[in-house]
């Protein structure tokens, strides 16, 4: 049995073949930093996080890139309204955003390319298509030539002429036509500039993405995924100017994730319903945030309410529970068929990852297992183990909606602790009480955990 995907080129389910048997490549549109990212954002970042985990859950080795956006208009714009280089700008909100997807539970990418270190990479891109006739350079600016590329809307279904008359009110009149697209904008005062043989200045959005897809994925790989937002244009002009350039498919399957809206309107700053996933962090456990992203399918639009996560707050309960219960639970003689349960979960997962029927099926199994732990026979050791081992890997391991032995006796509770401990030794040192203050960092040196005093402020490290 093998994975389906909905593919939005070709507008179906299809079978999903990699390229290379047993491997992935994945490359997901990562974040623009000018600001915290925000629940919508975040959605996209869960699910695209759950289809890589479900991947390597079914034995695929998995290389997933997401970008880091760190030049844009908006980034430059909030450097120039703050009064700080835009480079400062983008180095505070891509930290924020690593920051922010830890506490998410989103596994770390195996690579964040930023489109500042790949400016190489893009010159390049875009001299082969200026060479090959797919684009040309206008007052130092370059622009794609959508007429060069004979499949373009091809990705978001849209036809060039449409796009023509629908494009050439607000066109720059200096364009071959309306449609086509910067690739590198010429310098402008109060922007950062790099030098290109064609004249200084930076590249334009969509260049980057395939640029630094390219770079670490090959020419053509598996998955490009990101919100529906980017089907047009950013993706279609990622594939126009990828494939104008290697005559090759850029990437094979196209998975795109559905938006999620706020008490059923847009999510917007000046509509005052705009919520940082910093904000909901504070106020939910990140495990109870992706179960509710999860109940809905990831192409479906998604309703944000409170109400709502408070009952997911309720629903995953059921699951911890049973995870916290079943390894203390009394050895009994009822046995349970997780395999079958396990089978209807890679079922669901495969169908185009259905994550409510696969919860659906946790929560059968949950309602099973509880009955017989109850029961006065009780459960027999063989399925309490499968079970366990399978909410571990399932609910824990593909989903992230459970909080394993790690997160809450281990991680958090130990950086808390660290915390407290660091705070009392710098009090100590103010105090010159540097008998109690070596005690600390002895102590803690004794059990494998390092003190690094630095600017700013000490650091600890486990395993020293
Ligand atoms: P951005 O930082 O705006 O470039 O967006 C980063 C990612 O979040 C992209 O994949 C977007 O498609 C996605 N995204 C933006 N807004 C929403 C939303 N309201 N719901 C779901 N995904 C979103
Ligand atoms: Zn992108």
């Amino acid at each position: 049995m093998s994975i389906a995907i909905y593919n939005t080129l070709t507008r179906s389910v299809q079978e999903f073949t990699p390229i290379n048997d047993g491997e992935i490549r994945m490359y997901c549109c990562g974040p623009t930093v000018y600001d915290y990212f925000h629940i919508g954002n975040a959605r996209s970042f869960v699910m695209s996080d759950v289809v890589r985990r479900y991947f390597e859950f079914r034995g695929y080795k998995v290389t997933y890139v997401m970008n880091i956006t760190d030049i844009d208009d908006k980034i430059i714009k909030r450097g120039n309204e703050e009064g700080v280089p835009s480079s400062a700008v983008a180095e505070r909100y891509a930290a924020a955003f690593l920051q922010d997807a830890e506490r998410f539970g989103i596994r770390p990418a195996t690579l964040y390319p930023r489109a500042t270190e790949t400016i190489s990479e893009i010159i390049k891109h875009i001299q082969g298509l200026i060479d090959n006739g797919a684009a040309y350079v206008m007052d130092g600016d370059v622009y794609f030539r959508v007429s060069a590329y004979g499949e373009y809307g091809k990705l978001s279904r849209k036809n060039v002429e449409d796009l023509e008359v629908g494009a050439r009110v607000e066109a720059d009149k200096r364009k071959e036509s309306p449609v086509d697209f910067a690739l590198w904008k010429n310098a402008k005062p109060g922007e950062p500039t790099w030098e290109a043989p064609w004249g200084t200045g930076r590249p334009g959005w969509h260049i980057e993405c395939s640029a630094m897809a390219m770079k670490y994925l090959g020419t053509t790989f598996d998955i490009h995924a990101g919100g529906n937002d980017l089907i047009f244009p950013h993706h279609e002009n990622e594939i126009a100017q990828s494939e104008a350039l290697t005559h090759e498919p850029f990437a094979h399957y196209w998975m795109h994730f559905g938006f999620l809206n706020i008490d059923n309107e847009k999510m917007s700053k000046s509509l005052g319903n705009f919520f940082t996933a910093r904000e909901i962090l504070d106020k939910y456990a990140a495990e109870v945030i992706r179960f509710y992203y999860l109940h809905t399918h990831y192409r479906s639009p998604l309703n944000f309410t409170h109400e709502g996560l408070d009952a997911a707050k309720a629903g995953l309960q059921k699951l911890q529970g049973l995870y916290e219960t079943l390894p203390e639970a009394p050895e009994g003689t009822t046995p349970v068929d997780v395999a079958a349960f396990e089978r209807r979960f890679i079922e669901a997962m495969d169908d185009d990852f259905n994550t409510s029927a696969a919860f659906g099926t946790l929560f059968d199994m949950a309602r099973e297992l509880n009955g017989v732990l109850h029961s006065a026979s009780g459960l027999e050791a063989e399925s309490r183990q499968a079970a366990f081992d399978f909410l571990h890997r399932a609910a824990a391991g593909v989903f992230g909606v459970l909080r394993t032995e790690a997160a809450v006796g281990g991680d958090r509770l130990l950086g808390d602790v660290m915390q407290l401990l660091m705070d009392i030794r710098a009090e100590a040192r103010k105090e010159k009480q540097w008998a109690l203050s070596d005690r600390i960092r002895d102590g803690l040196k004794d059990l494998g955990i390092a003190l690094e005093d630095g600017k700013d402020g000490t650091k600890w490290k486990l395993g020293e």
